[in-house]
């Protein structure tokens, strides 16, 4: 690869230019399906806003699987918070 600042050839996985010192950019990391992660941000929503955050402007493909796995997880969750709230009223209602 080539220095962005003065054009000089580096070598790839150099951090900064031999030529003229200035800092190189880190390789790009490798963007795609987020596989097992996925499960992760599924069962902990967080997670996957968190990853979301991070992945969104480096490797938004990442982030949007992580993103989406993380908005459907909540929504189920949502739904089982709900459905026990509801039993708990109804329990709570059925001892009177
Ligand atoms: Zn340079």
């Amino acid at each position: 690869m080539y220095c962005s600042n003065c054009g000089k050839e580096v070598q790839p996985q150099a951090v900064v230019c031999v030529h003229c010192g200035v800092r190189l950019p880190a390789p790009k990391p490798k963007d795609g399906s987020i596989g097992a992660l996925g499960i992760v941000c599924f069962a902990f929503p967080v997670v996957g806003l968190i990853l979301y955050i991070i992945w969104k402007d480096t490797m938004p493909v990442k982030a949007n699987g992580a993103g989406k796995a993380a908005l459907i997880g909540f929504i189920i969750d949502l739904g089982f918070y709900v459905f026990y709230i509801i039993g708990t009223v109804l329990m709570v209602l059925d001892a009177f």
